[in-house]
């Protein structure tokens, strides 16, 4: 079982007072909080060893290149990837992303297909848009169901030999769903579409063994993970990292630079163009030590509790609707109230110290799918207790009686 209260004296944050009342923070699908553990690595990082790296004959650089290729085999390791260089920082889901949209340029052609799901993240729409604008390939979008699930037979029913790419949220971050992406990937792969997972809601919750999934893509940031925000990662399976293109040109991901051709380096760094985030890198491998150290199982199972008694005891409050009722879900609850604002909402729970998100969650088609503006969205993480989730339920309860 999991110490809490233990836990929680890792997290500086959590003790402070916001409009006066302890801070009760509910907004972890955006970003995680960050323990005091990946804070002195980053400290340590810039007290003791900031210098460039790759390049230093000097001992700051030495140490630093070191501790940042330490990062990228712990992230390797905890991902189960069959090669360190498969591993590739960026500065997030979002940059990941667009690297891999942006290299399919040169792979896709006029017709081809591209299938995205109905539940995706702006950033898992917009990028595979912006590629079928330059290569006149078509969108098409797996449907979902009132409960957040996507439609498997209709996914069946659109792959075709014309089906190149398949994207897919391991985890919806507005909804929760937990999307059979094991059957998502080998059906894609039997018509020879390849598949990008974008893990950046799973990462908290759940380990993703990218060998056994076979999955051609997938990415993370760390900012959900307990870890600082600007810095990424994108796995790929080496044969397609070796046929994309590099994404940015620069120092870093050379081999040989004349004015008449310049050759590309090997990879990872042939998409590492550029300083990196170099604390980032090195305090995300230290965030993935410290989730681990707590054991994703246990979290898993304690999350779970938090979701099933939320669940239960926001379901009480009149008017009040949940929208994603997957069966397998994350510690997501995105709600309305009839008849009033999600942001009226969410601007009286800040009043008392309870921090949510309200609005589209950078999902606006699932809003369109329900025909609603947005909605309030608690999520819990390991660190959230069952008092909290009392707080919030009186907190909603008393901008009901305020607002209808
Ligand atoms: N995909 C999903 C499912 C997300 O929840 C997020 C972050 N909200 C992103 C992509 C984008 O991640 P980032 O902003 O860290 O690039």
């Amino acid at each position: 079982m999991l110490d809490i209260n233990k836990i929680r004296e890792d997290f500086p944050i959590l003790k402070r007072k916001v409009n006066g009342q302890p801070l009760v923070y509910l907004d972890n699908a955006a970003t995680s909080q960050t323990p005091k553990q990946v804070i002195d690595v980053i400290v340590d990082y810039y007290e003791n060893y900031n210098a460039n790296i790759h390049r230093g004959v000097h001992a700051l650089s030495q140490e630093a290149t070191d501790k940042y290729e330490q990062a990228r085999i712990k992230i390797q390791k905890h991902f189960n990837a069959a090669k360190t260089h498969e591993m590739i920082f960026t500065s997030g889901t979002t940059h990941s992303i667009n690297l891999v949209a942006n290299g399919f340029s040169s792979l896709i052609e006029k017709g081809d297909e591209i299938l995205v799901s109905a539940m995706e993240h702006h950033s898992n729409i917009v990028p595979w848009q912006m590629l079928c604008e330059r290569t006149g390939a078509v969108l098409k979008v797996i449907p979902m169901n009132q409960e957040g699930e996507l439609l498997m037979d209709v996914y069946n029913e659109l792959l075709s030999e014309k089906t190149k790419l398949v994207f897919c949220n391991h985890v919806s971050n507005a909804l929760g769903t937990i999307n059979p992406i094991k059957k998502i990937i080998d059906k894609a792969h039997s018509v020879g579409a390849a598949v990008l997972i974008d893990g950046a809601q799973a990462a908290p919750h759940i380990v993703a063994d990218v060998q056994a999934l076979d999955v051609d893509f997938y990415t993370c940031s760390a900012h959900k993970v307990c870890g600082p925000t600007g810095v990424g990662m994108l796995y790929g399976k080496e044969e397609w990292l070796k046929k994309l293109p590099p994404y940015q040109g620069g120092g870093e991901m050379i081999a040989e630079v004349t004015f008449e051709k310049t050759t590309y380096a090997d990879l990872p760094h042939k998409f590492e163009a550029g300083t990196p985030n170099i604390c980032g890198g090195i305090a995300f491998g230290a965030a993935i030590d410290y989730m681990n150290s707590i054991g994703f199982d246990q979290i898993a199972k304690y999350e779970h509790e938090l979701l099933l008694y939320a669940t239960q005891e926001l379901l009480k409050i009149e008017g009040l609707k949940i929208y994603g009722t997957a069966k397998n879900k994350t510690s997501v609850i995105s709600f309305n109230i009839d008849g009033i604002h999600p942001y009226d909402i969410g601007t009286i729970l800040d009043k008392l110290g309870i921090a949510v998100r309200t609005g589209h969650h950078c999902a606006q088609p699932i809003m369109d799918f329900y025909k609603i503006p947005g909605t309030v969205r608690a999520s819990f993480s390991f660190y959230n207790t069952k008092g909290e989730i009392d707080t919030l339920v009186s907190g909603v309860e008393r901008a009901r009686k305020m607002l209808v």
